[in-house]
């Protein structure tokens, strides 16, 4: 298992070399994340490159995230997008927030990302309320508990041929020997095989760093 592991960890660092190099922003930002003590998990910047290749591939102009922690994801999307596309992020801890936001204004996209403070579900149903409820594409990456919930949004926020992203849907193995599973593990047990058998998507699961769901969504609501 550790050779393997050590083999992968090797693979995505050639990946992220060759097509997800990190500039100085995003370099610092991991530093001053490091320093403040937030936790580490952020994407890889294999996974940054990812996000932004799927997102090229829909023409996403609107995208969702549900979790901000720094703003290292939503910085890769962010560059993702054309002109006059829009990155709104949604994440609970104002300090985290705040944070994220002077990132966004450092990297010079301080009007593409939008961040969000408060819980997910209370800030969607706020946005639905105030019509500004259609996204491209959606990346679900906060609290485990919630990932049902977040799909059963996702659904309603995402146009048809969009797409819905999540992180950490392997969740460090723990999906496949948790027993009895813990409610996070529960809780991703549920999301990933509901994006296995709802006929309103077509997902898979790309084995990239902590696992990364991918999904269109083929029929709109
Ligand atoms: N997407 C980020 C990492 C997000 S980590 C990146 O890759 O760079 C998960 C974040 O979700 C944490 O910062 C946490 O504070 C936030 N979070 C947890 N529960 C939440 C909730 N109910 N609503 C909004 N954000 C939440
Ligand atoms: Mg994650």
């Amino acid at each position: 298992m550790s050779d393997d592991a050590g083999l992968r960890d090797r693979l995505d660092r050639y990946v992220a070399d060759l097509f997800a190099p990190e500039d100085d922003l995003l370099r610092d930002l991991r530093d001053e994340m490091a320093r403040r003590g937030f936790p580490d998990i952020a994407v890889s910047a294999s996974q940054g490159a990812l996000l932004g290749v799927l997102l090229a591939a829909v023409g996403a102009r609107r995208v969702l995230e549900i979790g901000t922690l720094g703003g290292y994801s939503a910085i890769w999307m962010a560059r993702a997008l054309p002109a006059g596309g829009r990155l709104i992020t949604l994440e609970v801890d104002p300090d985290r927030a705040a944070f994220a936001r002077e990132f966004a204004a450092r990297a010079g996209l301080d009007d593409r990302i939008d961040v969000r403070v408060g819980a997910a579900i209370e800030s969607i149903r706020a946005m639905i309320d105030a019509g500004e409820a259609q996204f491209d594409a959606c990346f679900i990456d906060a609290d485990k508990e919630n990932y049902p919930a977040y799909l059963d949004h996702a659904f309603e926020l995402v146009r048809t041929g969009g797409l819905v992203l999540a992180d950490n849907v392997f969740w460090n193995g723990r999906i496949l020997d948790e027993d009895p599973p813990d409610e996070g593990t529960r809780a991703i047990l549920e999301f990933n095989r509901r994006l296995a058998t709802d006929e309103r998507i077509r997902a898979t699961l790309v084995p990239v760093r902590d696992g990364l769901a991918v999904g269109v969504v083929t029929s709109g609501t």
